[in-house]
């Protein structure tokens, strides 16, 4: 089917690295096409095969991403994108590929976030709840979000395209990461069998690329998928973007006033 259209999210180099401000550092690979999709279950390719067989593998009827030529529906205006990326997705935008662009926030500008996140960790007396906002920041300035509602996009026949590092789009908080890919500026080495670090948590605590297989078994995780190792202290691993969660949980103090403020308006919610 080469008639496929791509969608996706349109986060070329330029573009986010206005939204870098940490580090700066650029992801070593972009791929110029359609990016990825997850849902908790798994990590697909929005390739045209995906995209045609959305009715069968999601099991409803009403998925038609395309029109009758085979061009998938893409939101490419702002217009489109602000009535798509948001909870109560508008009847004329359903059954689309939302897009998102630097160009069509506000003022055509990065959103800046602000996250106060404290230099020496202190754990809390449990772990917070799945939903403290925000769940961190990336080495190079990408806000770490919460799961992206995936049943609100879906149940409104749409995709909110990732890129091929696990971030989109939308109105509200710009650009931010659901799903951990190993893009981005990456720090620590790969002793003792633990992976790099990719970010901090709202709590201070860093954030490590996710494990697999026996490493995670032999992790021994807790319920926010953190543990303690002689070199890094306690750290915690994200889950891998399948899940839709990049962190269950915080153990330690945050501050909540670097929550999000409340469900954007757009979205998807929160944080979509
Ligand atoms: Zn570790
Ligand atoms: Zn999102």
């Amino acid at each position: 089917m080469s008639r496929w259209r791509v969608c996706g999210s349109d986060a070329r180099p330029h573009l986010r690295r206005t939204e870098a401000v940490v580090h700066g550092q650029l992801a070593a690979v972009w791929l110029q096409d359609a990016g990825i999709w997850f849902d908790g279950s798994g990590v697909y390719n929005l390739d045209g095969p995906f995209i045609k067989n959305l009715a069968q593998f999601y099991s409803d009827s009403e998925w038609k991403l395309y029109d009758s030529a085979g061009n998938v529906n893409v939101t490419n205006t702002k217009e489109a994108f602000d009535g798509a990326a948001r909870p109560d997705v508008a009847v004329q935008y359903q059954n689309h590929c939302v897009e998102g662009r630097l160009a069509w926030l506000t003022g055509g500008k990065a959103i800046q976030t602000t996250m106060l996140i404290p230099i020496s960790p202190t754990k809390a007396s449990s772990a917070s709840s799945a939903h403290p906002g925000n769940f961190g920041i990336t080495l190079d300035g990408v806000v770490i979000a919460e799961s992206a509602p995936v049943d609100a996009i879906l149940g409104a026949h749409t995709i909110a395209a990732f890129d091929h590092c696990g971030g989109h789009y939308n109105p509200i908080e710009g650009y931010h990461l659901h799903g951990v890919m190993g893009c981005g500026h990456l720090e620590g080495d790969d002793a003792d069998g633990d992976t790099k670090m990719f970010g901090y948590a709202a709590d201070g605590y860093p954030i490590h690329l996710p494990l697999e297989g026996a490493a995670l078994s032999a992790a021994n995780l807790d319920d926010c998928n953190g543990h303690s190792t002689a070199s890094e202290g306690y750290h915690y691993h994200a889950n891998g973007a399948a899940k839709n969660a990049i962190l269950p949980c915080l153990m330690g103090e945050y501050d909540i006033s670097t929550r999000a403020g409340g469900p954007p308006p757009g979205g998807p919610p929160p944080s979509g």
